[in-house]
């Protein structure tokens, strides 16, 4: 950068008293030094720029102004007027959400369902394409349930999950 110019080659032998040019390039130890300060100069902004400068409060806020804000109605939670009892096992819903204790309970019983099928297929991709029935403790195959595959669950049929 410095010898690439006339006028550069110049300067520089000023500034190492007098030495020629050409031995000035063999020389790069004393070059070292004013260019070491240099950089570190030079790096100090750039350095200082990747810190994230937090803002701080000017001054504090009283605690009446806090609460004012904090209890603010627009803060506080809305009472919800949608609330439901659910028909089926009686706890509480929201209207237009099913109801998460009924439907835990049917994704339990269809899970349980999955399993006896996969024991019955042995492995993934060999179900038959017929259609499946779910018979319960007690219950015979109708006449209907002909030539359909019969999945058996040792339990009492769930209320919500109707035969037909
Ligand atoms: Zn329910």
């Amino acid at each position: 950068m410095i010898f690439s110019g006339g006028s550069g080659d110049h300067s520089v032998a000023t500034a190492l008293g007098g030495v020629a040019p050409a031995l000035a390039v063999e020389a790069p130890v004393s070059l070292l030094e004013p260019m070491a300060e240099k950089t570190e100069s030079d790096e100090t902004p750039s350095f200082l720029d990747g810190i994230f400068w937090m803002a701080a409060p000017k001054s504090r806020r009283t605690i009446e102004v806090n609460r004012c804000r904090r209890r603010n109605p627009n803060k506080l939670e809305k009472l919800k007027g949608n609330i439901d009892v659910c028909p089926q096992c009686g706890s509480l819903k929201q209207k237009h959400i099913l109801c998460g204790y009924c439907y835990e309970k049917v994704k339990q019983e269809t899970a349980a369902i999955r399993k006896e099928i996969t024991i019955m297929e042995g492995g993934p991709h060999r179900s038959p394409t017929v259609e499946s029935v779910v018979l319960y403790e007690g219950e015979k195959p109708r006449l209907k349930d002909e030539g359909k595959r019969i999945i058996e669950r040792n339990r009492k049929r769930p209320s919500w999950f109707t035969l037909d």
